[in-house]
């Protein structure tokens, strides 16, 4: 049988997807930003005279903006977040080392360290920011002489440092508390599919996803013509069980039951427990003759095997009614008639195979 977490799969999609677009939109909200923001400042110092911070400040937008290109054609949001990771620090740098305007080039990195740890997560963006932080405490506490860094006073450069420092660790542990939300709430998610897709009892895919899986194999077979099999099975004079042994011996068979149907089949079919002591098994791929030989073989399991829920060891037998796939039909209509074929092999004596080959 299809183990139940593969069936999951599309959940944790999702899941990936929003984590996925939410980097996205805050990488284009950031490039899109920086390249007006680089523009304008860098069309400004070249009118100004300004002509180092301009050369720097336009280099870095068409950098920027070939980013965006790229990331639009690659969808590579890691490359792009590297890119932007080396832009932010160049800039960073710059604008305190040269102190840009009027010396405010140091403000401009406050917007820009945060957006570090956003854009590549709190632990590889966490590094790369506190990494670029102590780069910038290098810059301002240890005099270089070679670097002629503007005249910021210590009480700037305490204050500057310290209150950079603050929005970083916000900012880190904003983005952590935001990650582990995201990993609570996406095991929650899926736990709650698999519980909505399991059996409490037996741990098998319960009704609502067999006739799920049903139409999905229905809608398959009409386009590929490769039939599949419904098997109807019944457990035979299951209330004398739960009426003699009591219930709690009736739940233990129905969980071992079910397990010898799981160990008899193969990886793709899927196993059901369509209601109360009734399961429903689908086989792909599998024509009426394949079909009825595996009805028999799980018949000829369950006769031969022993049940040990109780003291005594229990003899259990089954009835199964075997349907295969018809060009143009409702997947109910296959379960009716695997249904009536069910009835038959009851009304016949029980412990026994009923398919359109009887
Ligand atoms: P037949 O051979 O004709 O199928 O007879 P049967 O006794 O198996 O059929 P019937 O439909 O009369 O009884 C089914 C019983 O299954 C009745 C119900 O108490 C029992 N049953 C249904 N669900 C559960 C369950 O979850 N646990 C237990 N222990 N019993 C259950
Ligand atoms: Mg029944
Ligand atoms: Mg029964």
């Amino acid at each position: 049988m299809l183990p139940l977490l593969s069936r999951v799969d599309k959940e944790k999609r999702d899941f990936i997807e929003i984590e996925y677009y939410r980097r996205l939109f805050l990488y284009y909200l950031f490039g899109f930003l920086a390249c007006a923001f680089m523009l304008v400042f860098g069309s400004v110092s070249l009118i100004e005279g300004r002509y180092l911070l301009a050369a720097f400040l336009l280099f870095l937008f068409t950098v920027t903006a070939l980013n965006i290109l790229h990331l639009k054609r690659s969808q590579n949001i890691n490359l792009a977040s590297w890119v932007d990771a080396i832009v932010v620090s160049l800039l960073s740098v710059y604008l305190i080392i040269t102190g840009g305007v009027d010396h405010t080039g140091p403000l401009w990195v406050y917007p820009l360290l945060p957006f570090m740890i956003f854009i590549q997560g709190h632990r590889l963006g966490t590094l790369t920011a506190f990494s670029l932080l102590a780069l910038i405490g290098i810059i301002l506490f240890k005099p270089m002489e070679h670097l002629s860094i503007p005249d910021y006073s210590m009480e700037f450069r305490i204050r500057y440092f310290a209150s950079l420092s603050s929005v970083l660790l916000f900012s880190w542990a904003t983005e952590y508390l935001r990650h582990a939300a995201y990993v609570q709430l996406r095991a929650q998610g899926e736990k709650l599919e698999t519980d909505s897709r399991t059996d409490f009892l037996t741990g098998l895919a319960n009704r609502r996803y067999a006739l799920e899986k049903l139409h999905y194999e229905n809608t398959r077979y009409q386009r590929t013509h490769s039939p599949y099999c419904v098997l109807l099975i019944d457990i035979d004079n299951f209330k004398r069980i739960n009426d003699s042994l009591g219930h709690g011996v009736g739940d233990c068979v129905l969980r071992q039951i079910a397990q010898s149907f799981l160990d008899q089949v193969r990886e793709i079919d899927l196993v059901s427990r369509w209601g109360g002591e009734e399961f429903m098994i689908l086989l792909p791929d599998t024509n009426i003759d394949q079909g009825h030989l595996t009805a028999e073989k799980l018949r000829q399991h369950i006769e031969a095997r022993q049940f040990d829920c109780n003291h005594e060891p229990l003899k259990i037998t089954i009835s199964i009614g075997v349907e295969v796939s018809q060009p143009g039909q409702n997947p109910m209509y296959f379960i009716d008639l695997a249904d009536e074929k069910l009835y038959r092999a009851k009304s016949s004596g029980k412990n026994r195979v009923v398919s359109a080959l009887d």
